[in-house]
C-alpha cells in the first residue's frame, strides 16, 4: 500500500485497521507532507517496531525526476517518471518575490486544442493525487533556497477538470496546515471549460483561483482551435462562469492566447470585452509559444498592444503573460515530454 497521496483520514483509517491508534496515522501524514519523509525509518517519532512493520507492508512511493532542463531565464522543466514508466512534465518558474510551480494532471491530454503541444501526444491516463503532489515536492526540493511564497498553477499537461477528484484531493493536502500549508489563494486551476464540472469543482474544492481558457470570441473560431467548444459552446461556458460562486475580492481569470491573424484583431478584443460584461473577470493574455510543427503564429507586438489597449479602454483588467522557459519547451502549451534537443531535431 502506497501511503503517499493519501489524506489524513485515509492514513488514520489504515492505522486503525492495523489495530493502532489514529494518532499514528496523523504522525505519518505530517511526516510525509510537512517534512517530506522518504522512508518510514526516518519517521523517528514512531516506535521502531512500527517503522519496521510499515517498511515491510507499505510504501512511500513518489514520482522521480528522469531529467531536468534549465532555461536561460532560470525556468526549470522536469521530466517526471511515474511508477508505471509513463512520463509527465512539471515546471518551476522563478520570479523575484515568489516561486511558481506548474503541475500536470494527466498523462497526455484528450482535448486536442490546436495550439497546444500536450494535445499531440496520446492521452494515457489520469494522474493520482500522489503523482500530482510528487511533482511539487520534487521541483521544490531541488531549490537550494525555497522562497517563502509558492504559487501553484494547474497548467501543465492535461485538463484538471477531467480529473477533478484527484486534483481536489491534491489541493486539500496542499492547503492543509498539517501538510503543505500552501494558501488556497496561491493556487490556480486552469480549465479549457468543462461546463458540467465547473460548478461541482467550485462548490467542493478549497477556494482556489479559477482560470478559464477562452482563446476565442466566436464559436466559429473556438470550434476550430478548441474542439471542446463543439460540445460546450461559448454561451454555455460563459453562463456557467457567471453562475460560479466567486468569493469577495476574487475574480475569474480568462486566459486568451494570442494567435496571429486568428483571434488577435481589434474586433476580437471588443467582442471579448462584451462577452465578459457582468462577470467578475480579469483577462490574462498569453503570448503564443510555438512548438515543432505548430500550426499558428505569434501575434505581432503591434496587434498585441492594441488588443491590450482595447481591453483596458473597456474597463477590463488585463495583463500579458510573457513566455518563460520557451527555449527548453517549458512554456505554456509546450509540455509534451520532449527534450529541447529532440524537439529541435524533430
Ligand atoms: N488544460 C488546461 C491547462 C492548460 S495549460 C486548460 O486548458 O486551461 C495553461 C494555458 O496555456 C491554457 O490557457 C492553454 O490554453 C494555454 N496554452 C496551450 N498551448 C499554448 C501555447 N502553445 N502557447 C501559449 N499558451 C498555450
Amino acid at each position: 500500500m502506497n501511503l503517499f497521496g493519501l489524506e489524513r483520514k485515509e492514513i488514520e483509517q489504515a492505522m486503525l485497521e492495523r489495530g493502532l491508534p489514529a494518532f499514528r496515522g496523523r504522525q505519518i501524514y505530517r511526516a510525509l507532507y510537512a517534512r517530506g519523509a522518504h522512508s518510514f525509518a526516518s519517521i523517528t517519532d514512531l516506535p521502531k517496531g512500527l517503522r519496521e512493520d510499515l517498511a515491510r507492508d507499505c510504501e512511500i512511493r513518489k514520482p522521480k525526476a528522469a531529467s531536468r532542463h534549465v532555461s536561460r531565464d532560470g525556468t526549470s522543466k522536469y521530466l517526471i517518471e511515474l511508477a508505471d514508466g509513463r512520463n509527465v512534465e512539471c515546471v518551476y518558474i522563478p520570479e523575484p518575490s515568489r516561486n511558481t510551480f506548474c503541475l500536470s494532471t494527466q498523462v497526455g491530454c484528450p482535448l486536442k486544442c490546436s495550439f497546444c503541444f500536450s494535445g499531440t501526444i496520446r492521452f494515457e491516463r489520469n494522474l493520482t493525487a500522489g503523482e500530482i503532489l510528487g511533482q511539487f515536492l520534487l521541483a521544490r526540493g531541488a531549490l537550494s533556497e525555497p522562497k517563502a511564497r509558492s504559487n501553484i498553477v494547474f497548467m501543465g499537461m492535461g485538463e484538471p477538470l477531467l480529473n477533478s477528484d484527484a486534483v481536489m484531493k491534491a489541493i486539500r493536502i496542499l492547503t492543509d496546515d498539517e501538510a503543505f500549508s500552501v494558501s488556497a489563494r496561491r493556487i490556480t486551476v486552469s480549465t479549457a471549460g468543462m461546463v458540467e464540472e465547473l460548478a461541482r469543482f467550485a462548490a467542493e474544492a478549497p477556494p482556489v483561483g479559477l482560470a478559464i481558457s477562452l482563446h476565442a470570441t466566436t464559436d466559429e473560431v473556438r470550434d476550430r482551435v478548441m474542439p471542446i467548444n463543439r460540445k460546450h459552446n461559448l454561451q454555455d461556458l460563459l453562463e456557467a462562469a457567471r453562475a460560479l460562486p466567486i468569493p469577495k475580492r476574487r475574480r475569474i481569470t480568462f486566459e486568451y492566447v494570442l494567435l496571429g491573424g486568428e483571434n488577435d484583431g481589434p474586433e476580437d478584443a471588443k467582442r471579448l470585452a462584451l462577452l465578459l460584461r457582468g462577470i467578475k473577470a480579469k483577462v490574462n493574455l498569453i503570448s503564443y509559444n510555438p512548438w515543432p510543427g505548430a500550426p499558428h503564429e505569434r501575434s505581432s507586438p503591434r496587434a498585441t498592444s492594441r488588443f491590450l489597449e482595447i481591453l483596458a479602454d473597456s474597463g477590463l483588467t488585463a495583463s500579458l503573460r510573457r513566455s518563460r522557459g520557451d527555449d527548453v519547451l517549458a512554456a505554456c502549451g509546450q509540455l509534451a515530454n520532449q527534450s529541447p534537443v529532440a524537439a529541435s531535431s524533430a
